[in-house]
């Protein structure tokens, strides 16, 4: 077998394997590490398979890291992990070799002690059941009994033991095998992936949170539309995204069809993920024609509408966010609101730019335009070359505009010229209707290049709004 003692080469597992020695436990680099370095992927974090105690192991290599290390131990699991501060951030999972059983309704198996055979048995996926040895006599020696190094090379995705038990024992696993596909470019072996589709409903053992991770992992792969075809495929984006599922397919009534919002979603989101790596823009993406079926219209004369789909889908999002276990914070909010205004670009780079249209982009956008104009960008798919072109023209003008208006009228984060506090001391008077009625009627008078964004400007434009309104400003003798 191979020898990758080379990649031991970090410190940590020459201490590692010094502190098993010491209290006569035999230790395994294992899953996920040895993996990403046989592909040569960044990887974040370590484990480590003791046969014996993985808790003892921990708190033997802590002592010996001395200062700077940090350890949780977790009794009920019989694992530990520890995190090590110096040059890097390390963190180093501990656990003792296992054997699993699993009851029907549950994803929590009843565990024993068992040997690393056991415990590779247990592992998921013939590429993540890989072992490096950190004895003395053998250091280095690669232990992969399914072939996870043949796996890799052919770029397939396989459960070592038969894949409905292991699907059905932990439907987690499901998504797990649609995530490392979509993070790697794999394929799912097809007897997984049928034994995928057959366990499908079991899904629903598996709490809301830890699907979400999954789907979350996917949404920051390269290219995530793999995943979401894959799920949906498999029947599990039915059970656990339903709203995005009813965005497939396309009608066609007297001839005249409209494009399949699924495909076309994803085909932004991919396009979207070329520019950002945040979730959140990601999640935008997701869900901007989330509202297009509940919309929809088909009306003889213009064909297919779906008016104000950006509105009905902004009020989607709560209850979706709800609905995944995604953070019920300014997070969605921000989503909400790239949902609500995702039409407001394109709508300017068909018509004339004008300033005052730019202004009040730019005051409703705030600091999120950036993020708006690459959703708006992303989501030009028109098969239509020249219509793309044209349109990514004028995203251009459209860009120059908004520097150049913001360079010049600070609307981005719009900071009143004339405060309300002042409004009420120039006029005498206490919190009212008509105090808002000022200030927005000089946002407003901004907004539409009626006044610069000047203090003089507003101020001079308050007292004549405050006359309309009847009001005198204090000291004046009329
Ligand atoms: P990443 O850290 O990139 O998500 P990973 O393979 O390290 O990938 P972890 O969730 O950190 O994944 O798990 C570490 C290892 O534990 C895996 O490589 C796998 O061997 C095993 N494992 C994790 N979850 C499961 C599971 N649900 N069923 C079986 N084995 C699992
Ligand atoms: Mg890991």
């Amino acid at each position: 077998m191979e020898n990758l003692k080379s990649f031991l080469d970090k410190d940590i597992f020459k201490i590692v394997a010094s502190a098993a020695r010491e209290i006569g436990v035999d230790a395994y680099v294992i899953g996920g590490y040895v993996r990403d370095r046989i592909m040569d992927r960044e990887t974040a974090d370590i484990d480590i398979v003791a046969i014996g105690s993985g808790i003892e192991l921990a708190r033997k290599v802590a002592e010996k890291l001395g200062d700077n290390t940090r350890v949780n131990y977790f009794k009920n699991f019989g694992t530990a992990m520890l995190r090590h501060h110096e040059t890097q951030m390390l963190v180093v999972e501990f656990v003792g070799a296992r054997k699993e059983s699993y009851s029907r309704d549950s994803r929590k198996p009843v565990v024993e002690d068992g040997t690393l055979e056991d415990d590779q048995n247990r592992r998921d996926f013939t590429i993540n059941a890989m072992a490096i040895s950190l004895q003395e006599n053998d250091y280095g020696r690669l232990l992969d009994p399914f072939d996870g190094i043949g796996d890799i090379e052919r770029k397939i995705i396989r459960t070592p033991l038969d894949p409905d038990i292991t699907y059905s024992d932990d439907p987690l696993r499901m998504m797990r095998a649609i995530r490392f596909a979509t993070q790697l470019g794999f394929t799912i072996e097809e007897h997984s992936f049928e034994a995928i589709h057959r366990n499908r409903e079991r899904i629903k053992i598996v709490s809301g949170e830890r699907v979400t991770d999954e789907l979350n992992k996917i949404i920051l792969a390269d290219r995530p539309s793999y995943g979401f075809k894959a799920l949906e495929k498999a029947g599990l984006l039915q059970i656990i995204f339903p709203e995005f599922v009813a965005l497939k397919g396309a009608e066609t009534v007297e001839g005249k069809g409209h494009k399949d919002n699924f495909l076309h979603t994803l085909q932004v989101l991919d396009n979207l993920s070329e520019h950002t790596g945040d979730l959140w823009l990601r999640w935008a993406a997701i869900l901007h024609d989330i509202a297009k079926p509940a919309t929809k219209r088909y009306d003889k004369k213009i064909g297919w509408t779906f008016h104000s789909h950006e509105f009905v889908g902004a009020r989607m999002v709560p209850k979706i966010f709800k609905h995944m276990k995604l953070p019920m914070n300014e997070k969605m909010r921000y989503v909400q609101k790239l949902v609500l205004l995702h039409l407001r670009p394109i709508v300017l780079a068909q018509e004339e730019v004008t300033d005052s249209a730019i202004r009040r982009l730019l005051f409703e956008a705030g600091d999120d335009i950036d993020d708006l104009m690459i959703l708006c960008e992303a989501d030009i798919t028109s098969k239509n070359s020249a219509k793309v072109r044209r349109y990514l023209k004028n995203f251009i003008l459209v860009r120059r505009k908004l520097v150049e208006i913001e360079d010049k009228d600070r609307i981005r984060n719009f900071q009143p010229p004339v405060s309300g506090e002042l409004i009420m001391e120039t006029f005498g008077i206490q919190p009212c209707r008509d105090v808002g009625t000022i200030k927005n009627a000089i946002k407003d008078a901004i907004i539409e290049g009626i006044i610069p964004n000047e203090y003089e400007a507003a101020f001079g434009f308050m007292l004549e709004k405050g006359k309309e309104l009847g009001l005198r400003p204090v000291g004046s003798r009329q």
